[in-house]
């Protein structure tokens, strides 16, 4: 409990016995673009988040080889706020909460006829 408040890194006592000076804090992740240009990137060991792709340096995006896609298809498919409504709502329960706000609606609009309100 006493070290407590020091700021000792883990891993870095371990290299000063290394005769090597290794760069201990980085990793080079490599990312691959379309067009077959390798891209190496270096990041902190200690982000906490290395992104899957990368934009090369022709502009194409380029991605990381050595991990899969985060949740995503080959497709090129990106997560759209729907798909991510989707996840946490039926279709039923969008239906019944998009009823309530039409509901509110035409309450707070009062005058107007109800002539728009679509009934299946
Ligand atoms: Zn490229």
């Amino acid at each position: 409990m006493s070290e407590s408040m020091r700021g000792t890194r883990l891993g870095a006592l371990s290299y000063e016995t290394d005769a090597r000076v290794v760069p201990a804090e980085r990793m080079v992740i490599s990312y691959t673009c379309p067009e077959g240009h390798q891209s190496l990137v270096p990041f902190s060991v200690e982000a906490e988040e290395i992104p899957f792709d990368w934009t090369c340096r022709c502009g194409r995006a380029a991605v990381r080889l050595d991990t899969d896609a985060p949740e995503q298809k080959p497709g090129r498919h990106v997560r759209s706020h729907w798909d991510m409504l989707l996840e946490r709502r039926t279709i039923k329960e969008l239906e019944e909460l998009l009823q309530e706000r039409l509901d509110l609606l035409h309450e707070q609009e009062g005058s107007k006829p109800a002539a728009l309100r679509k009934t299946a």
